[in-house]
């Protein structure tokens, strides 16, 4: 029986972790491409989200104690469980979040590949180590080390289900701590999936991943269960709301939100390439990627070329919920209306070229037509907001220089790229670029790098998840020292005599005193 199946029959009351609490009020998630339910779960009230983080509190005791390697191989059981039934989740992932079968299939790859990455280096990474006392500790051992945080809480939204999260989880994990996640009410199913995998597959500590369902009420609850430490990846004026609730209990928050991601075209890009990467980095997902490029600033020595590449490329893309579909609908119903808004504002200001697809055979309006917008003013919604649809602004500018101040003129300050064939230019301008991330010659690799750090600046968030830093952010350092053996003068110490600290302040004197 697959896991959906056993959901299934679980799904009127509950599904999966989610059935121990005798919760009352459920809600459903439908398919946003056919409108049919794909499940019922409970909503979580205030006790069944404290019951839960009191049963990953005993569990985070028992997951720690397992030490790095115990986590390591319970870690692979999990990723070995989540690569065998790829295709039951990626077809889960298609009906709950509509995207096409194939994108949900490499957002699991991402998935799996980060937890091998964050299971296998976290020893190394966290683990104790020895580190220099200096002059003024010379008689002492400094040892440092980073220690689990006991639970952490999770709340993720709806556009990368599987691969947004697990950027959280999996680290947490890894760092030695149990975590309760709330997925989005527009995909608890992938969430309660998840949690169910996790069950099968590392049966001795089941507990110390957890999920909890329901809407915002729910995530402000875990919030206020006093858990380690808050992560949370949504749009900014959520995030606002998540980090007034945790500074109730002074519970640390990572904010991983919303993005407005520049593409800079320089005089010498490969033209066709950068094209690709941009119609790709734009329309995938239909356009619902945190680090989708929603803007691009070519040169005007490649600006025309750029867009008659773009709009042919456009030409090709067709929304639907079939196999051949390029991408699906918008996953929740209410954003089509923001993309609508930004389309229309950019064709009363700007131009506006929709992909040749007959909106008419779309299968619903939830179903949107790719549109490139052409020289719309920067202080336009689609310029200065998160559209989070199938769009692409594209505008001409000088030279790189003016590009580069465009691309950096928003709030946000997620990620981005870059296209030059210059190897020193595209670093020089990706560094310079006001984001946490930028590919040059390619767009979103970043997130494909599990040694890279995830996570950006401004309205866009701060703190990191994936490679060192994200397991490091599920983690508090410790520092100990040792006493190898005592001096003959203590200066820390009431029994000083008075001429040591005369002795100190000659000996700094002659060390530091020369440097002007
Ligand atoms: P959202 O902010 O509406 O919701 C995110 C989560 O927060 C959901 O689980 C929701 O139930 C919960 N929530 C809502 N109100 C809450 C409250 N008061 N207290 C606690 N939790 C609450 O975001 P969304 O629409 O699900 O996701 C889309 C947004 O996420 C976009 O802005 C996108 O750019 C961003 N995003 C960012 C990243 C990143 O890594 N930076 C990744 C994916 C998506």
């Amino acid at each position: 029986m697959s896991l959906v199946e056993q959901m299934d029959t679980v799904t009127d009351a509950s599904a999966g972790t989610v059935d121990r609490h005798a919760t009352t009020q459920t809600f459903e998630s439908t398919n946003p491409a056919s409108g049919a339910v794909v499940g019922v779960f409970p909503v979580h009230d205030t006790e069944a989200v404290e019951e839960t983080v009191a049963r990953a509190r005993t569990a985070a005791a028992r997951w720690a104690e397992l030490g790095f390697d115990g986590r390591r191989a319970r870690l692979a059981a999990y990723r070995g469980y989540l690569a065998r039934r790829m295709n039951e989740l990626a077809d889960l992932v298609h009906r709950e979040n509509g995207k096409p079968h194939a994108d949900a299939i490499l957002e699991i790859t991402l998935a799996v590949d980060h937890l091998a990455w964050a299971g296998a280096h976290a020893r190394k990474t966290l683990g104790p180590r020895r580190v220099k006392a200096g002059m003024l500790a010379a008689n002492h051992a400094a040892y440092l080390e980073y220690q689990p945080l006991g639970v952490v809480g999770v709340i993720g939204p709806w556009n990368y289900p599987v691969f947004t999260p697990m950027g959280s989880i999996a680290y947490a994990l890894a760092a030695g701590n149990a975590v309760v996640f709330k997925p989005s009410e527009y995909t608890p199913a992938v969430g309660a999936w998840l949690a169910a995998a996790w069950r099968a597959a590392v049966p001795d500590c089941e507990d110390a991943f957890q999920v909890v369902t329901g809407y915002g009420e729910t995530g402000a609850a875990l919030c206020r269960a006093r858990v380690g430490k808050l992560a949370f990846t949504g749009s900014a004026p959520t995030g606002r709301k998540v980090m007034a609730t945790c500074a109730e209990t002074l519970t640390p928050v990572l904010m991983e939100l919303g993005g407005k991601d520049a593409m800079i075209v320089d005089d010498d890009a490969d033209v066709v390439a950068a094209a690709d990467a941009a119609v790709w980095g734009a329309m995938s997902n239909a356009g619902q990627t945190c680090i989708g490029i929603e803007r691009v600033y070519a040169t005007s020595a490649v600006y025309d070329r750029f867009v008659a590449e773009v709009t042919e490329q456009v030409r090709r893309l067709r929304p639907g919920s079939d196999d051949e579909a390029t991408y699906g609908p918008m996953t929740m119903a209410s954003q089509g209306d923001i993309v609508r808004r930004h389309v229309s504002d950019a064709a009363a200001n700007g131009r506006v070229v929709r992909g040749e697809a007959d909106p008419n055979l779309f299968p619903s309006e939830n179903f949107l037509a790719p549109a490139v917008l052409l020289d719309v003013p920067e202080d336009s919604p689609a310029i200065q907001e998160e559209t989070f649809g199938p769009t692409l602004a594209i505008t001409k500018v000088r030279d790189a220089e003016e590009a580069l101040e465009r691309a950096n003129a928003t709030s946000y300050g997620l990620a981005g790229s870059v296209f030059t064939k210059s190897k020193a230019r595209g670093l020089e301008l990706a560094r310079r670029m006001r984001s946490g991330m930028t590919s040059v010659n390619s767009v979103l690799t970043f997130a494909s790098v599990p040694a890279l750090p995830f996570g950006g600046v401004g309205e866009s968030g701060f703190g990191r998840i994936h490679g060192e830093d994200g397991l490091k952010e599920f983690t508090r350092a410790k520092a100990i020292t040792r006493q190898k053996y005592a001096l003959p003068v203590n200066l820390m110490s009431f029994s000083r005599p008075a001429s040591a600290t005369d002795a100190v302040a000659r000996v700094m004197g002659m060390i530091h005193g020369r440097h002007r």
